[in-house]
């Protein structure tokens, strides 16, 4: 689910309040350097980004000399000199062959080099770094620390969540400001990719700090606090989500009086304690109908992965286990996160396993997940109903305060213990049958976990970013795997509750 919004990037952004259409008019690249910036002119040849050399010369101080009679051409940079030729894709640089993916070309007495040229020759001859992101046409000049950012927005009916995924990690610094939220990374700019935003009440735009490496959330009307999560995905990436909600006054009761505490307020959750045995299932296929999830290079659509996984892994409880097994879709529909796990509420689901498929902007990145509610959110969420309300919630961790007045939000903080044995009995079970990620358990602040009234998973069962995955996502054997997996974690898990 974390990659919902993730596919659509309309526009990059590289610097304080520049948009820069993904599809430019009059391409450039961005240099971008200790003393500020400034745009190099693309031309396109033979489908390759090339720049004209007297264009490089203006932005980096270089001279050149053309030898008419050799067909050469020679650019000085301080003490060094590159030579090229045209129609040959390699270069020497004081000496020394470099090569190219495309040969230098002459053309209206003017010379052009491949972009590469950049990082391949210019900067050994300048004995300069020059790191050139090409997804977002930037060359950054020196040791500059410019991380990659790429923002999405997961939309429930009661927040919104943005999470910017930043590579490699820095810190980020979260501050308010009247209708906004700035987020400040520790970095020297940033290579920014914002999704774009279909209306939303929480959140009416993000853009481009004032600051070179900060980041602004405009909020929208029902936007009356946030919560910070911040999470290590790997050694080189980080995590940062923001979860917008709403004012508590506007859809709950007034402080509760002192006595005797109140009611529940949703008398279909029932009060009951932790899950004492395994009865009834709900199986979550995720996405379905217009939201597809991730897909695959070849195709491949998460909706009908998680549905076809959800189907096999049904036959295999009902016949092995004989217990209800409920899915919250049985066809291509589109279904809100709240209603997947009120769906679940509702059939008294003694567990709830939501399934994904996983997407990563590397292609290599591969192997199953497994997720449970972070525990900080919960937390978080019970402390701040605790001082709303003035009521009381119990301890985590097994504690032996009753809950008094439960929440519709705050059901799965009762359920992180089991929750995190259904996850880890999850993971060792996938572990036997199939490749996991080197993350393989992680916490996360999953919308759809945090209303289920039971232990609740999520499982990412492979990323369809990866060719080789997308491949076994889509076989009946791989599927099997992975059902038979999730069988053998409930038949651990059923033992646990009936401990
Ligand atoms: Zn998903």
């Amino acid at each position: 689910m974390r990659h919902c919004c993730a596919a659509a990037l309309a526009l990059l952004t590289l610097w304080s309040g520049v948009w820069v259409p993904a599809l430019a008019q009059t391409p450039s690249l961005t240099v971008l350097a200790r003393d500020g910036r400034k745009p190099l002119p693309i031309t396109p040849i033979n489908n390759q980004d090339y720049v004209a050399v007297d264009d490089m010369n203006a932005a980096f101080g270089t001279t050149s000399r053309e030898d008419r009679l050799a067909g050469g051409l020679t650019i000085i940079a301080r003490t060094r000199s590159i030579v090229l030729t045209a129609d040959q894709n390699v270069v020497s640089v004081s000496g020394r062959l470099v090569s190219l993916p495309a040969a230098p070309v002459r053309r209206d007495n003017r010379w052009f080099v491949p972009v590469d040229f950049l990082p391949r020759a210019l900067a050994l001859a300048l004995d300069l770094r020059l790191d050139l992101r090409r997804a977002t046409r930037l060359l950054i000049v020196g040791d500059l620390r410019v991380p990659r950012v790429v923002a999405r927005v997961d939309a429930g009916t009661t927040d919104v969540a943005v999470t910017f995924e930043v590579t490699p990690n820095v810190e980020a610094r979260i501050t308010t400001q009247q209708g906004r939220i700035l987020v400040r990374f520790d970095a020297d700019a940033l290579e920014l990719s914002i999704p774009t935003l279909p209306p939303q009440t929480f959140l009416s735009g993000i853009a481009a700090g004032d600051t070179p490496a900060g980041v602004v959330l405009i909020t929208g009307p029902r936007y009356a606090s946030h919560r910070v999560i911040t999470t290590q995905a790997d050694a080189g990436s980080g995590r940062v989500t923001i979860d917008l909600l709403p004012a508590t006054t506007t859809d709950q009761p007034a402080p509760a009086p002192p006595g005797p505490p109140p009611p529940d307020m949703r008398p279909s959750i029932a009060s009951q304690g932790p899950s004492t045995g395994l009865r009834t299932v709900v199986l979550d296929p995720g996405h379905g109908g217009e939201e597809l999830g991730t897909q695959g290079a070849k195709g491949t659509l998460e909706k009908e992965i998680t549905l076809a996984v959800a189907r096999r892994l049904r036959t295999l409880i009902e016949s092995r286990l004989g217990l209800k097994v409920f899915l919250t879709r049985e066809d291509d529909r589109t279904m809100s996160l709240d209603d997947r796990s009120a769906f679940a509420n509702n059939h008294q689901a003694d567990v709830f396993l939501s399934l994904h498929a996983n997407s990563a902007v590397r292609p290599a990145v591969k192997g199953a997940e497994v997720y449970f509610l972070t525990v900080e959110r919960a937390d978080a969420e019970a402390r701040k109903r605790a001082d709303d309300l003035q009521t009381t919630l119990p301890a985590l961790g097994g504690g032996t305060r009753a809950i008094d007045l439960i929440l519709w939000e705050t059901a799965q903080a009762r359920y992180l213990e089991q929750s995190a044995s259904l996850a880890g009995f999850i993971e060792q079970a996938l572990r036997t049958r199939i490749e996991m990620s080197p993350r393989a358990v992680q916490q996360a602040p999953f919308r759809v976990l945090v209303g289920a009234n039971m232990p609740a998973a999520l499982v990412e069962i492979g990323y369809l970013s990866n060719g080789d995955q997308e491949t076994q996502l889509t076989s009946g054997s791989y599927q099997d795997q992975v059902a038979q997996a999730l069988l053998d974690a409930l038949i651990k898990f059923r033992e646990l509750l009936e401990h």
